[in-house]
């Protein structure tokens, strides 16, 4: 499947993601991987992972699929955003691709099998710059029942959500911020763009959790983190969980201090007073259970990414019945 078309007589347009560029012969587009080579797009990073290892799904973050497993975690150089406060800036800013190890789709599956990992994570930077490999990954990888996680900025073409269904099984959206202004002169992407593509993954029903790093003095005003959870609650609902993870001064924002507690923990308040069942803080070095919200009880238990213990009886409460919402079984 193609994920590009021609664009007037000289230029094709790349559809992996909202910047649809519009790539002449030679060039490559805004993410530096993807270039128009004979009047195709090449996805020049297929096959190359600058990052391959297993995680634990809670560093993703995923708490509410498959709880406690290994993951087989894998990223490529490149980026469709620009991110100054970017964790992962040195494969994400980075446009020179590694070729000296090939990893085709069955090789990386086969890792995954091989290290008993249930799922494979599409993640470090923007996976989909590089969705024609991670997309024949995760088609192989169904046929081993192996399920596909991507890790994203939500800044999809409508052409990759549209065929991700029945092909990726849960993601993880990054909500940086509630501010167009922010999403479009700091992180170079386009907020209602994002917004569009949240409520499309869960009318497709793919399994969702949102992160917000909160980045100080940029992103967490209280109004800022109202618009957020109002967000959460009125268009995906109050199951889906929203994880609230701390920033570290990194890349091009030294001069910011890193997150506070207190930070994490009034918007932590702010998420449980509208009413959201599962707000998880992170980056931290204590690690939010999930607790019932009909009866309170703890039922899982987490120990900053060392242990995840499940108290689930199958996908309820084990005192009071309550349905959990998640993915909890292989
Ligand atoms: S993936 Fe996005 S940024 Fe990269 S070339 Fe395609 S449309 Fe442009």
């Amino acid at each position: 499947m193609n994920f590009y078309k021609p664009y007037k007589e000289t230029k094709m347009v790349c559809t992996l993601c909202q910047h649809y560029c519009k790539i002449k012969e030679g060039n490559t587009g805004i993410c530096g991987v993807n270039k128009n080579v004979g009047g195709a797009i090449e996805c020049l990073v297929y096959g190359y992972p600058s990052a391959l290892n297993i995680d634990r799904i809670e560093k993703k973050p995923l708490y509410h699929f498959l709880p406690g497993s290994k993951i087989l975690s894998l990223g490529t150089v490149g980026c469709d955003f620009k991110c100054s406060f970017c964790q992962n800036w040195d494969i994400s800013q980075e446009q020179k691709v590694d070729k000296s190890h090939y990893y085709s789709p069955k090789d990386i599956v086969k890792l995954a099998v091989d290290n008993e990992c249930p799922s494979i994570a599409y993640t470090y930077n923007e996976p989909t710059i590089f969705y024609p490999y991670a997309r024949d990954i995760a088609l192989e990888a169904k046929k081993e029942g192996i399920k596909s996680v991507y890790v994203s900025n939500g800044f999809e073409s409508n052409e990759v959500i549209e065929d991700m269904e029945n092909i990726i099984d849960a993601i993880n959206i990054d909500l940086k911020s509630f501010d167009p202004h922010y999403y479009k002169k700091n992180l170079r992407g386009n907020l209602d763009k994002v917004l569009e593509n949240i409520k499309s993954f869960k009318r497709k029903k793919i399994w969702i959790e949102i992160t917000t790093l909160i980045v100080p003095t940029q992103n967490d005003s209280d109004e800022e983190l109202d618009k957020i959870v109002s967000f959460i609650k009125n268009e995906l609902g109050v199951d889906v969980p929203w994880h609230i993870t701390a920033f570290h001064p990194d890349y091009k924002d030294l001069a910011l201090p890193p997150t506070s507690v207190e930070s994490l923990k009034r918007a932590y308040d702010i998420g449980k007073s509208y009413g959201l069942n599962y707000v998880y803080m992170g980056n931290i070095t204590h690690e939010t259970p999930t607790i019932c919200p009909s009866c309170g009880t703890v039922l899982i238990q987490r120990d900053y990414f060392k242990e995840t213990i499940s108290f689930l009886d199958h996908s309820k409460c084990f005192n009071c019945g309550t349905e959990i919402q998640g993915v909890f079984h292989e």
